[in-house]
């Protein structure tokens, strides 16, 4: 079979895992269950067909609007659908068909999860980021990710977990105030259970980078202090998979002074 048609066969799997994870980023933070009743019209509640819930192209054939009553849906939508479909294409690319190629993109439809659920309720569901740990763990055991070894894969949630309760406790010490969410540090916990320590300390440093340059840019436009709580985990989130696909060649380029 050409290339083409299976990149583009990964691509449509990962829009509906993408479909499916608007439902999570929607109905997780409320407690509701992500499998029944069927999507719905948040305004009229008329029931979604399924050919009214194709990923992105329903969007676009609807103009974004709920064919009973016209209610306009958000652009995050089809947003969420086909950055999940880049991610899946991404993975496929970079890793090949391997079975750390799917639980490398689970891995990522899981931060998305976390990072559009963030940005909405400044929460980490605990429903992804505890599990995420020991299965995490478990896949480096049994050798699922060749990269990976367990004690890789241990002392990451170890690193993980521990160092940004070293960062929470000295900064609350320091400040009197609460810095950063225990949320936080259970997803660096299952980060670090995924891509390891090495990972963590990637991800920690890439995310404070990141999360620096956004508080700043947020901090001159909106002309707010700093307590303006910018939600963390879409940065940690971002590190993450930055190390997934360019970790080795962004520490190389770093330890040789930027130099290539
Ligand atoms: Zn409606």
């Amino acid at each position: 079979m050409p290339k083409v048609f299976i990149d583009v066969y990964v691509f449509i799997i990962g829009l509906c895992v993408g479909s499916f994870l608007n439902v999570c980023i929607y109905r997780l933070p409320a407690g509701r269950s992500i499998v029944r009743p069927a999507s719905a019209c948040g305004k009229c509640g008329t029931a979604i067909r399924w050919y009214d819930n194709l990923p992105i192209v329903s969007y676009i054939i609807l103009r974004g609007r709920c064919r009973a009553c016209g209610a306009s849906f958000s652009i995050r939508y089809p947003l969420v659908e086909l950055l999940t479909g880049l991610s899946a294409l991404a993975v496929w690319q970079h890793m090949g068909g391997q079975p750390q190629s799917v639980i490398y993109f689970l891995f990522i439809a899981a931060l998305l999860t976390i990072t559009f659920i963030d940005i909405d309720h400044r929460i980490i569901p605990d429903s992804i980021s505890l599990p995420g740990i020991p299965i995490g763990l478990l896949f480096c055991l049994f050798q699922l990710i060749p990269s990976m070894r367990w004690l890789d894969s241990l002392l990451g949630i170890l690193c993980g977990g521990g160092s940004l309760f070293v960062v929470a406790w000295t900064y609350q010490l320091l400040t009197g105030k609460e810095g950063m969410g225990g949320g936080d540090i259970k997803l660096l916990a299952m980060i670090g259970a995924f891509i390891g320590w090495k990972g963590v300390l990637f991800t920690i440093m890439a995310s404070s980078f990141i999360g620096t340059l956004v508080g700043v840019a947020v901090m001159l436009s909106t002309r707010q202090g700093m307590k303006l709580a910018v939600p963390f985990g879409p940065f940690l989130a971002m590190g993450a998979v930055l190390y997934l696909f360019f970790g080795p060649q962004l520490i190389g380029w770093y330890l040789n002074g930027f130099s290539r």
